[in-house]
């Protein structure tokens, strides 16, 4: 009896056991995408999607059901091991996992990722892994293989074909698109279940990138700006733009913060234009320097493609360009970062560890600045990408920086590590003053004629709000320390004799994006064009206030205007910016009228 069951077990065809194997598949995406779906983080579609895909999976289990066990085992592994990428992910950022998170997660490469991961973990996610893990393992042991005739097998697998392909079929039969059309339809469609969510998004990834190089190559037979004009053509210049990195202005000392950050910009804070308004208009990297190197903004954020750059700029006015880094651009790897590098004459990449390890600090790219400033050529522009205060923060100062420790003078509402990581932040702000201010000292010692900006590309959160304890960035829940950053300008004593400006109480408290940074710029050299706008500009007599658009571009209904809808939290800020932000928008209401 026993054993004619077992027969009839092994060779007839059971829907709950071909269920079982379903559902196992299913578990990797499913998961995941009921979480996005219930919580309303996205809608329903990336569900029906990992409903439809994960039946792929059941193909080679029905052709070949004596190794079943070990096909959907091997299956099973890969899904697991990509889906952990979006689950921890999710679990981290409470975000759905996206084409562009890789594009970050490259962009700031692997050693980087690692330490955000270490700054986001917590002690709940290795039981969470655990029971995840264990789930399907526990399904899996209770598959068999699944027999079936011949002809059941041919059924379910053309079904199975027709469900998984409908998108590339429904484009080529119905709709009648073009292969390249149907494809891309049937990845789109794929893309939520695993592990395509990996495929696709690196192949995007990949394409996106390879299109913005063939543009930044195109870029050099780009059309010169029209009736380029440089005031100072006939002096020898050495302008400077130094980019910070994760620098949240409400932390500096200059600013008004209560510890002492920045002493040694506060020290010449008479020889510095400070402007206590000016924002990000997102809280990436690249996604911010897309629009501050060129002319594209949170309106028209792919400009940055069709037209020259603040390199292209400075190049055609007759400077030799200079790019020095100490963001990690790994072998000149092929991101980015190294695209909008490449397009100076000259790199010097700094950061070619492969971990974050305690010696690259900022400091790093004070000699090769020296170098430079010791060339003879006539006109210089150099780059300083700095590393900033970028996570984790106590990588980023020499011990000798560690003034700020202990839980003595952080703010009561912190934890003992939040504590400590809020220290490291105010430490690394610090050394940050330091390289800064040398650079500004080095550039003032060898007495060049010219200029140097300072900003950070976005702020940073680090536990600035007891109400809501975060910190990091999120650009889906934005507070002003993401946003708010450092602006200054220090200029030689011959450079503001030939280059004058407005008083600076009249300029330092304008609302500003440095996403209009491109105008500010060519302004502070003196070069002139066709398409220069004098009212994006901060430092111009014509300046006018214009919309601080923070949000994603490329979802246009959720761009938000600061200068309608401020910061709720901007009262925690310090005080003076807190003040500073009232009469701006008193003052563009007023402008408006005139
Ligand atoms: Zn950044």
């Amino acid at each position: 009896m026993s054993f004619y069951s077992n027969v009839s077990d092994a060779n007839s065809f059971s829907w709950s056991n071909f269920w079982k194997h379903y559902f196992f598949f299913f578990y990797f995406s499913g998961l995941y995408q009921i979480i996005i779906f219930t919580s309303g983080i996205a809608g329903g579609t990336g569900l029906r999607q990992s409903i439809y895909m994960s039946f792929l999976w059941l193909i080679p289990v029905l052709l070949l059901p004596h190794y079943s066990k070990i096909i959907s085992g091997l299956t099973g592994l890969i899904l697991w091991t990509s889906s952990l990428m979006t689950m921890g992910y999710l679990a981290l950022y409470g975000q759905d996992f996206s084409q562009s998170v890789l594009f970050i997660m490259f962009e700031s490469n692997l050693s980087e990722s690692s330490e955000f991961l270490e700054s986001y973990f917590s002690w709940w996610m290795l039981p969470a892994l655990f029971v995840y893990t264990l789930i399907p393992v526990f399904i899996w042991k209770n598959t068999r293989p699944i027999y079936t005739s011949t002809k059941m097998r041919t059924v379910l697998i053309l079904s199975i074909c027709f469900i998984v392909g409908w998108p590339l079929l429904n484009s080529l039969a119905v709709k009648k698109s073009t292969l390249d059309d149907a494809l891309s339809k049937q990845m789109n469609r794929m893309e939520p279940a695993a592990p395509w969510h990996l495929v696709m998004g690196y192949k995007k990834y990949k394409t996106t990138l390879a299109e913005i190089e063939k543009h930044l190559l195109a870029n050099e037979h780009l059309p010169p700006l029209e009736n380029l004009y440089d005031k100072n053509a006939k002096t020898s210049n050495t302008l400077v733009l130094v980019i910070g990195e994760s620098t949240n202005r409400q932390r500096m000392s200059l600013y008004g913060y209560n510890r002492d950050t920045t002493p040694q910009l506060k020290n010449i804070q008479d020889e510095l234009l400070i402007f206590d308004n000016v924002y990000a208009p997102r809280p990436y990297t690249i996604e911010t320097l897309e629009q501050v190197l060129t002319f594209a903004d949170q309106k028209n954020p792919n400009l940055y493609l069709e037209k020259p750059t603040l390199i292209n700029l400075m190049k055609q006015a007759g400077y030799k360009t200079y790019w020095i880094t100490n963001q990690q651009t790994q072998t000149k790897r092929n991101t980015m970062l190294t695209t909008f590098s490449k397009q100076a004459d000259e790199q010097i990449y700094l950061n070619n560890n492969r971990m974050q390890d305690s010696a690259q600090y900022d400091e790093v790219v004070i000699k090769p600045f020296e170098k430079i400033l010791s060339n003879s050529e006539q006109k210089k522009f150099i780059v300083i990408h700095l590393l900033g205060t970028h996570r984790k923060y106590h990588y980023r100062y020499p011990e000798n920086y560690s003034v700020f420790n202990g839980t003595t003078d952080s703010p009561e509402w912190l934890s003992e590590n939040q504590a400590e990581e809020y220290n490291d932040y105010d430490n690394a702000i610090r050394y940050n003053d330091y390289v800064v201010e040398t650079l500004i000292r080095k550039l003032k010692d060898n007495k060049d004629n010219g200029l140097l900006t300072y900003f950070s590309d976005h702020g940073e959160e680090v536990y600035d709000d007891p109400e809501r304890l975060f910190a990091g960035r999120n650009e889906a829940a934005p507070t002003s320390s993401m946003y708010t950053v450092p602006f200054i300008i220090w200029r030689s004593d011959s450079w503001k004799k030939s280059n004058k400006l407005a008083e600076s109480r009249k300029i330092i408290n304008r609302a500003y994006s440095t996403s209009d940074f491109i105008y500010t710029w060519s302004d502070l050299a003196g070069i002139n064009f066709k398409e220069f706008d004098s009212s994006r500009s901060i430092i111009n007599p014509l300046f006018s206030q214009h919309p601080i658009w923070i949000g994603n571009p490329d979802k246009p209904k959720t761009l938000r205007d600061l200068q309608k809808q401020p910061f709720a939290d901007q009262k925690l800020s310090s005080h003076s910016v807190s003040k500073k932000i009232e009469p701006q928008k008193f003052q563009s209401h007023t402008s408006n009228g005139v």
